[in-house]
């Protein structure tokens, strides 16, 4: 089996709590996993040797939230809002209008597009959802197209209820048809809950629908207000709980004993211009956070994780450690994903050499191009 050696690696953030970083590193990559890391002069030998030049080393990001597929463009809405309207979540229905339109080239190519953007920014795992087809047949093959993607498929017929549906006959539909429709397609199941969307009981309903065909849950919770969904996520065993914005202490405890992940998508509250989420308190409460970019034509079209982990250092007060773990490592555990999101002996070759000696420029330079190569399942991407 080849081996390639990566040395000269100025500083090695691995990921792994035992030796979270290592300075003056290399490791090695062996049939598509790393299978050594440490100190550069006790490297083994390799059949291949690739210099770092003294560059920082981070697990590719783990983007565990992202509404790829879609068809349409929001960007009058966008400026709107930025000329002072208040985003409430309707403009979603627009891009379903956009998407049932859309053939399936159309839309497999747009998502095919944005997975590109994201590994070129250094994602090498990334979830996509459904959730704007919301019939049987655009669900499906929303999932469809998702699935040539990624292993990390979401079905959010959940989304919101479409226009002219009565709510419990969409619910009904969702639990029932689209869920035997779908679940084929899909890892997980995902409900908006929120108000306007869908509340605690039909999220409950859902989930639980889903998890009985064999889905394992996530929630767009307390986003635009206080709510339920955080609550109903950790009671179902959900792997994340996505947003978090508005938490009481009770969500927050809920959040620390149940092992439910809490997502923070910070792209979301900078293009809708509204409050963190508040990621010092649930650290601090001793929460596993994760980060994310919601990628979505509405409220938060960013495809990229290193814009993310600059929100989250200056926005959301996290230190820049806090915010690396949290787009690799806590994005790996918001999907239920032991091989990615760190570096070390078995993970997966996922890699993402910065140009820069240290990950924390990734918030002291935001919005600069960093990334210098990437590495998926040990293979360099062009
Ligand atoms: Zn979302």
């Amino acid at each position: 089996m080849r081996t390639t050696l990566i040395d000269g690696i100025g500083l090695l953030y691995t990921g792994d709590p035992e030796r979270e970083e290592i300075e003056g590193a290399a490791l090695v990559i062996e049939d598509g996993r790393v299978a050594w890391t440490g100190e550069a002069g006790r490297a083994p030998d390799a059949d291949e040797r690739v210099d770092a030049a003294g560059r920082c080393v981070i697990p590719g990001f783990v983007d565990s939230h992202a509404h790829l597929v879609f068809a349409g463009d929001r960007t009058a809405e966008f400026g709107a809002r930025m000329s002072g309207e208040a985003y409430t979540g309707g403009g979603i229905r627009t891009t379903v209008a956009a998407t049932r339109a859309a053939s399936d080239a159309e839309l497999a190519a747009r998502a095919a597009a944005l997975v590109a953007e994201m590994n070129a920014q250094g994602t090498t795992t990334v979830e996509i959802k459904s959730g704007y087809g919301l019939t049987v047949e655009d669900e499906r093959r929303s999932l469809e197209i998702a699935a040539a993607l990624t292993a990390e498929t979401t079905f959010l017929g959940a989304h919101v209820v479409p226009a002219g549906a009565d709510p419990d006959a969409y619910v009904r539909l969702v639990t029932g048809e689209m869920l035997r429709a779908c679940a084929p397609y899909a890892k997980w199941v995902d409900v908006f809950c929120e108000r306007g969307a869908f509340d605690g009981d039909q999220t409950r309903e859902i989930l639980t629908a889903g998890i009985k065909a064999g889905l394992r849950g996530r929630v767009h919770a307390n986003q635009l207000g206080e709510g339920p969904g955080v609550r109903i996520a950790c009671e179902l065993g959900a792997a994340s709980a996505d947003h978090c914005t508005h938490l009481t202490d009770a969500d927050v405890d809920a959040l620390a004993t149940s092992g439910t992940v809490a997502t923070l998508l910070p792209g979301a509250e900078f293009s809708t211009r509204s409050p963190y989420p508040d990621a010092r308190r649930l650290i601090d409460a001793g929460v596993t956070v994760a980060l994310a970019t919601d990628c979505n034509p509405g409220s938060s079209y960013t495809s990229s994780m290193p814009f993310c982990v600059a929100l989250a250092v200056r926005e959301m007060r996290m230190t820049p450690l806090e915010a690396v773990r949290a787009a690799t490592r806590g994005g790996a555990h918001a999907l239920g994903r032991a091989d990615v999101g760190w570096v070390g002996p078995g993970s997966r070759a996922d890699l993402v050499v910065l140009r820069a000696p240290s990950y924390v420029h990734l918030a002291y330079r935001p919005g600069v191009p960093l990334v210098h190569q990437v590495f998926r399942g040990g293979l360099l991407l062009e």
